[in-house]
């Protein structure tokens, strides 16, 4: 199994996105004047095994708007096609593409893709909610031209510490898991590699390997209790198996894949609640 970290540019994040304060400041602090981070990754996934070539998110395009919370650098060279390329793969040859959930960040890039498109069941049903359609008109961010993926249905039981899954691959070394939070329905990928660690491709599960190990919900989460018992989930995950923690925004992803770095318990910072 190959798995590479490709990158569509960057985003620059306000610092309230990435250290929300608690109760109703939490979301209202996105949309007044702050400070913004430096660039952080537009991490998507290429997995080669057993002959097929699946994606993880496609990542950003160049036509990209901002938010009032979130600064897109993406220039066309840096879209999918250039970022595959980059990595000695051919875009052609992607039959399956799973998305983790529906922001434009992992999803704009379908523009680039033909294989077949895969999505949560349940972020599908949210992406339909009024809630939704409102969020995408008033922040500018409509769905790619002709974004129609497949249901997901995660009926396969649990995997590790996560209640509810679905195989991708034909020997269960790829599996979809059930990570809700960031978003309703939003999943992670995890790969059993070669050696058998697991190395889970988390989008926007968190941020950073920090956020994780602090169990803090996003500011964007739509209910802090679902995000932070999928922090715990995760990290029960990790102690019951060496897993490399990859979000898609962290700046240390593409250095723990290189190194296979998993994730360890006593790397853990005291715990942060209110
Ligand atoms: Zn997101």
């Amino acid at each position: 199994m190959n798995i590479h970290a490709l990158t569509t540019g960057a985003v620059r994040v306000k610092h309230s996105f990435l250290f929300p304060s608690h109760g109703p400041r939490r979301q209202l602090d996105l949309f007044l004047p702050g400070a913004f981070s430096d660039p952080l990754p537009i991490h998507c996934w290429a997995i080669e095994h057993e002959g097929v070539l699946r994606l993880v998110d496609t990542g950003e395009t160049a036509s990209a708007r901002n938010v009032p919370f979130a600064r897109m650098e993406v220039r066309r060279e840096q879209e999918l096609p250039a970022a595959m390329a980059a990595a000695g793969l051919k875009l052609d040859e992607a039959s399956e593409i799973v998305l983790t959930h529906a922001h434009g960040d992992h999803i704009d890039g379908l523009v680039h893709v033909r294989g077949r498109v895969l999505i949560n069941e349940t972020e599908l049903g949210f992406l339909g909610s009024p809630t939704a359609r409102v969020m995408r008109r008033a922040l500018r961010q409509p769905l790619p031209p002709g974004f129609a993926p497949e249901r997901l249905a995660l009926d396969g039981g649990p995997f590790g510490a996560f209640p509810r899954s679905r195989t991708l691959s034909d020997d269960g070394r790829i599996v979809t898991v059930e990570t809700p939070g960031h978003t309703p329905g939003h999943i992670s990928v995890i790969c059993v590699d070669d050696s058998g660690r697991h190395v889970m491709l988390a989008g926007d599960a968190t941020d950073t390997l920090e956020q994780l190990h602090a169990r803090r919900a996003d500011a964007v989460a739509p209910d802090t209790d679902v995000h932070v018992a999928t922090l715990e989930t995760i990290l029960a995950h990790c102690a019951e198996h060496p897993t490399v923690y990859l979000p898609s925004h962290d700046p240390g992803s593409a250095g723990r894949l290189a190194t296979a770095a998993t994730v360890h318990a006593g790397e853990s910072p005291a715990l942060v609640h209110d």
